[in-house]
């Protein structure tokens, strides 16, 4: 029996973890959870689940869930609250395997003290890698730490390469290209929060759908890979496959290119990290090739996707600038979803953010946290301007 830690359990990787785990009462415990402010979803886990700590992020919540939890007498377990608290569940004694499913930087911490903690890490938090990429695996190694990732691509990836990496050219990464795929430039413009959000294959959360739209989710994901598989950015290539059923491609020296395929479905890709390295029933479909017929390929434009070519620039350019990028892309989505600015002016803030804030070589976690905190103030005053 494995103890399962759920950091982000509300959100949508939060429900397709839980989906998966429901089918194995065998295998896995339902240790601790966490969430952000919805107490109301969270108190209904604990009811089901009855796990043994829940962390609710925000103070107010926790408040609530307590008050609420201590009515109803429905379970007892302790509610915490704070990025501390996340932190210890991710490195308890108890703690087996950690979901790492919170939206944005502020899933880094705790993703990093699971690594920290020698902890088999599900990593859903790309942005972890993305602001922490060279701490992050360091921590991996010098604490044997597990890390399997909980992303579509990468997933695949790491399925292809179960044999090692001996030569390999190229992994090459697909992306739907979202729901602006053949729309004209000139009408993205007055696209809106919800149109953007409507992803034709994933059903995912409000910031990673917008992220699709834009390609930076892709992006963010080229910078994931570099990581996760040690390789340059000449080395990682994006195509288009609208279809999403082939999830990746690694391709190697002696003209052999082997995919991942599957309906897309994360819970396809979260039965796996929690498996690994056996398989078994995740509730997903198997595979209709013939009725998904045809599969297409094209390559990206970059000059309608800018953001996608920001995050190679990014990523080439190294040290903070990947933090930069992701958190002037976090604070203008955040502000396109409130209806602040325009789908267009996205990846305009993130290049002048990018083109404003210094870029440094980044060794500590403090540093991280210091350069974040700048980009987004600088982010935030180029939407004033
Ligand atoms: P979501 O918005 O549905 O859920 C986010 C979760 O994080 C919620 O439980 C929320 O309570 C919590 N959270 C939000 N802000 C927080 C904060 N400041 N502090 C602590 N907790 C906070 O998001 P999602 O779609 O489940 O995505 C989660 C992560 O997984 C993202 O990094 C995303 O890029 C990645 N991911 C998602 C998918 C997908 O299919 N949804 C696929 C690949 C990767
Ligand atoms: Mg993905």
């Amino acid at each position: 029996m494995k103890n399962i830690v759920i950091l982000g359990a509300t959100g949508s990787i939060g429900d397709s973890t839980l989906s998966v785990v429901d089918l194995h009462p065998d295998k896995f415990n339902i240790f601790a959870l966490s969430a952000h402010t919805n107490w109301q979803k969270m108190q209904a886990l604990c009811e089901k689940y009855h796990p043994k700590f829940v962390v609710m992020t925000e103070e107010k919540s926790a408040n609530k869930l307590q008050q609420s939890l201590t009515q109803s007498q429905a379970s007892n377990c302790a509610v915490l609250s704070g990025e501390e608290a996340l932190c210890g569940l991710a490195a308890h004694a108890e703690t087996d395997f950690v979901m790492a499913a919170i939206v944005g930087a502020a899933g880094m911490a705790s993703s990093l003290a699971a690594a920290k903690a020698g902890k088999r890490i599900m990593l859903a938090n790309k942005e972890s890698l993305v602001l922490a990429g060279d701490l992050f695996m360091q921590a991996v190694r010098d604490n044997n730490a597990e890390l399997i990732p909980v992303d579509s691509e990468h997933s695949a990836i790491f399925q292809c390469l179960q044999n090692g990496q001996t030569g390999l050219s190229k992994i090459q990464l697909t992306a739907s290209g979202g729901p602006f795929l053949h729309t004209p430039i000139e009408q993205l413009k007055t696209i809106t929060p919800n149109e953007a959000c409507a992803h034709p294959n994933w059903s995912m959360g409000r910031k990673i759908s917008v992220d699709s739209a834009t390609m930076m989710n892709k992006g963010l994901e080229v910078i994931e890979a570099h990581y996760l598989f040690n390789l340059p950015a000449e080395n990682i290539e994006v195509v288009i496959h609208p279809q999403s059923i082939v999830h990746s491609s690694v391709y190697y020296q002696d003209g052999s290119t082997l995919s991942q395929l599957g309906n897309p479905d994360m819970r396809t890709v979260i039965a796996y990290a929690l498996s690994y390295p056996d398989r078994m029933t995740s509730g997903v479909a198997p595979l209709d090739l013939a009725g998904n017929s045809p599969l297409e390929f094209y390559t990206p434009d970059l000059d309608k996707f800018a953001c996608l070519r920001l995050a190679f620039e990014a990523l080439k350019q190294g040290g903070s600038a990947m933090g930069t990028l992701n958190a002037a892309n976090e604070v203008a989505v955040e502000h396109f979803l409130n209806n602040k600015i325009g789908f267009l002016e996205i990846a305009k803030i993130v290049e002048r953010t990018l083109n404003t804030v210094q870029h440094t070589y980044i060794t500590s976690l403090e540093a991280i946290v210091t350069n974040d905190k700048i980009a987004r103030e600088t982010a935030q005053r180029i939407i004033n301007a």
